[in-house]
């Protein structure tokens, strides 16, 4: 925590306008969403991107249609304010959304689809450099803004965020089920193991549960328990699952690494754990990851 609040000093400029788009090669917003809810998240980031933007139709306090331009006080304001003919009062237009009063707009999109994509709250915040506290504020208020304008999909995020609802989109279903074909078939024969790393590790019956535990984003505590195995077997076999499906079934890897995160963050105490499952190989060693 304290190291958050050293970075807060110079990490809350935020990263330029033209370094954003290179901050986002290779991040598909939707590659965990379900493709029903698609639709709904890229109007939802096309609104976050937009909405500094955007010009009121109405007046945000009375819903008047009729207004103009409020005189400027003083100086030069970068947001231009209203005066409603019909209630007289000012407004902008954010007024009245959970978007009033943050900055750096021209981030906002990005934020969020890197949230899409499964990433932590503190290594968006590295990512896009700006504070831990603004970063946690957007989540908060941009929370409020998806629940208004895209319910459904406020619903589906809400109940995977906290693994509720532990449900796999049909994309990633599908590689989990080939995953776990894959896992029954090495157990069935142990032909298949010959030469692999797999050829050496022990009690290959609980493999099918270890392998459906990993990909739900389960914690190497909750694996320990149910299987009853030490951290040193749980953090070998681990690494030998994650690499194959890393190599294999990317999307799962992506999505088992947010549900990972996931669990994580609900038994707090993790931090440096969660900052570090990221989608850049540069930053993550699946070693590390098992420690
Ligand atoms: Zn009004």
């Amino acid at each position: 925590m304290s190291q958050m609040t050293v970075d807060d000093t110079h990490v809350q400029i935020g990263l330029r306008e033209d370094e954003v788009a290179r901050a986002l090669d290779g991040i598909d917003p939707l590659r965990h969403l379900p493709a029903s809810l698609n639709e709904a998240a890229l109007g939802f980031l096309g609104w976050l991107g937009a909405a500094d933007d955007s010009v009121p139709t109405s007046c945000a306090h009375c819903g008047s249609p009729h207004f103009g331009e409020a005189r400027q006080v003083s100086g030069v304001r970068r947001r231009v304010y209203y005066c409603c003919r019909r209630c007289h009062r000012r407004f902008h237009n954010l007024t009245g959304t959970a978007l009033r009063g943050l900055h750096h707009p021209h981030l906002w999109r990005a934020y969020m689809s890197l949230r899409f994509a499964g990433w932590s709250i503190p290594l968006i915040a590295t990512h896009l450099k700006i504070s831990h506290h603004a970063a946690s504020r957007w989540n908060r208020e941009f929370l409020v803004e998806m629940q208004r304008r895209a319910p459904s999909l406020h619903d589906w995020w809400r109940t995977h965020q906290r693994r509720e609802d532990l449900t796999m989109p049909t994309a990633l279903d599908e590689q989990a089920n080939a995953f776990l074909r894959w896992v029954d078939e090495l157990v069935r024969d142990r032909s298949r193991r010959a030469d692999t790393p797999f050829e050496k590790l022990a009690v290959e019956e609980d493999w099918p549960t270890f392998a459906r535990m990993l990909i739900h984003g389960s914690s190497d505590a909750d694996i320990e328990r149910e299987l009853s195995m030490n951290h040193f077997r749980c953090a070998r076999w681990r690494r030998r699952f994650e690499a194959v499906i890393e190599i294999r079934w990317p999307l799962l890897h992506s999505w088992s690494r947010w549900q990972r995160g996931r669990r994580y963050r609900a038994v707090r105490g993790k931090r440096r754990l969660e900052e570090s499952l990221t989608d850049d190989p540069a930053l993550v060693t699946l070693p590390a990851l098992a420690n």
